[in-house]
């Protein structure tokens, strides 16, 4: 474990793609941290991710493009296709077309690709102390700074205290319930399917270098390249009776019974569609959760304390943009908290003042996709025609992949 090089000014709760991030972009403004981990190892799940322009772009900010170079995969199209009769709807260009309207490219990576070059870069840094097997209970706020209980190896407890404390803790987060003292994460009745395989398993006519987004009714599916392009990666949503034993995200099923109830989920779709699912093997499945949309500043930020990534805006992952979200975040607190001459309570408003607009929009417009995506008889109908018609103008989103993060005033 790295141990410190200075006195933390921040503890960061959680080690996930947020809290590395947030790690990273404070550490590169001279800003020493302390990241604690209730995991015995920092690893991701075996899963996708896509990573806009607007993310891509902080990600080179960071120094990061070569890193990403080496892992990425870069799509040159995403396809809009309807999953009931296999049609091509509508293209968005990719590739040079988005990195010449918004200064960088789309990539798709695994997840563990992006932890890993996350985690390397904070190391590399040596402002970072990282903890594993530190699970933080508590907090209490001081005058000048909070206070933080935590459970570490052997059950050991022990107290630290900083400036402030980033909530980086994810969906269930412990930070957030002692801070808004609001209700869990609700079960949202959509399930995940989720499967990754070496593209060279699968028959030419089934390999894929674009992103794809399948939409039927009730379902969609999103495939897209990672690591390079050598392997595929298959999300299929739908909306289903949760199992009784939904109780958290990698549900407790087999593979086998898992590909059984999707095969089921997946009747009426074209042959496509069918064949891929039918020929990728290891499949998991998540049931999906969420909490309201983000209503201000204070959901975001209150004295020592702010929380960023889904802690703060857990959202439905069908704009992908979550992940997204925590990495924006990362890059506006780094710039709020640079702003010395202010009171640390001051610099978390700054930073919630400046995100949780935005988050509420992509929150939004999240779940508006997914009634989109899964809309049934004329709803579905007019959907395609749209689709058909405004094809990319219908796809790009301006405001999502040009923003420009504010540089930290106020
Ligand atoms: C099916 C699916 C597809 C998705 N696709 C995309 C996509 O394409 N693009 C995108 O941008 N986003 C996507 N997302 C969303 C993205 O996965 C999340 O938004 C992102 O991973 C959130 O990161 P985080 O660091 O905030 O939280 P997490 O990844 O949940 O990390 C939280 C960390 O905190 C640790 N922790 C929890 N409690 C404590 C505690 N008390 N003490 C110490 N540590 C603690 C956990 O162990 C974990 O390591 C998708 C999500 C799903 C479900």
């Amino acid at each position: 474990m790295t141990e410190p090089s200075a006195q933390a000014e921040l503890l960061i709760a959680g080690g996930g793609i947020g809290g590395l991030a947030a790690a990273l972009a404070l550490t590169r403004q001279g800003a020493p941290v302390q990241l604690l981990e209730q995991a015995q190892a920092f690893t991701e799940v075996g899963a996708g991710i896509q990573l806009g322009p607007n993310v891509v772009r902080v990600l080179q900010g960071w120094g990061l493009q070569s890193a990403l170079e080496a892992v990425a995969a870069w799509p040159q199209q995403l396809q809009a296709r309807s999953a009931l009769t296999g049609e091509v709807l509508a293209r968005l260009p990719l590739g040079a077309d988005i990195a010449q309207r918004y200064g960088a490219p789309y990539a798709t990576v695994h997840r563990a690709d992006l932890h890993s070059l996350l985690l390397a870069a904070v190391q590399s840094q040596g402002l970072a102390s990282l903890k594993l097997q530190s699970v933080v209970q508590s907090f209490e706020e001081e005058p000048t700074g909070v206070r933080v209980s935590c459970v570490g190896e052997n059950s050991a407890a022990q107290t630290l205290s900083a400036q402030a404390l980033i909530g980086a803790d994810g969906l269930w987060s412990r930070v957030r319930t002692l801070l808004l003292k609001d209700a869990p994460p609700r079960a949202t009745g959509h399930l995940a399917y989720r499967v990754l395989v070496p593209q060279k398993i699968l028959p030419h006519a089934l390999r894929c270098q674009d992103v794809m987004v399948w939409m039927g009714e009730h379902m969609h599916g999103v495939q897209y390249p990672v690591c390079g392009g050598d392997w595929l990666n298959l999300v299929v949503l739908t909306e289903s009776q949760l199992p009784a034993d939904a109780q958290g995200w990698d549900l407790p099923r087999s593979p086998d019974a898992v590909a059984q109830d999707l095969r089921k989920a997946l009747r009426g779709t074209c042959s496509p569609l069918q064949d891929l699912v039918r020929y990728m093997e290891g499949w998991r499945v998540w049931s999906l959760c969420e909490r309201g949309i983000v209503q201000g500043s204070h959901h975001m930020a209150q004295g020592h304390v702010a929380l960023l990534g889904d802690a703060a805006h857990p959202m439905l992952p069908y704009l992908a943009q979550g992940a997204g979200m925590a990495i924006e975040d990362a890059q506006v607190l780094a710039s709020a908290w640079s702003e010395r001459s202010l009171a640390v309570p001051q610099r978390l408003q700054h930073y919630a003042q400046q995100r949780w607009q935005r988050n509420a929009r992509v929150q939004q417009r999240a779940q508006r996709n997914g009634q989109i995506f899964h809309s049934t008889g004329l709803m579905r109908v007019g959907r395609d025609w749209g689709l058909r018609s405004l094809g990319a103008r219908l796809m790009d989103i301006p405001w999502l992949y040009g923003a420009q993060l504010s540089a930290g005033k106020p």
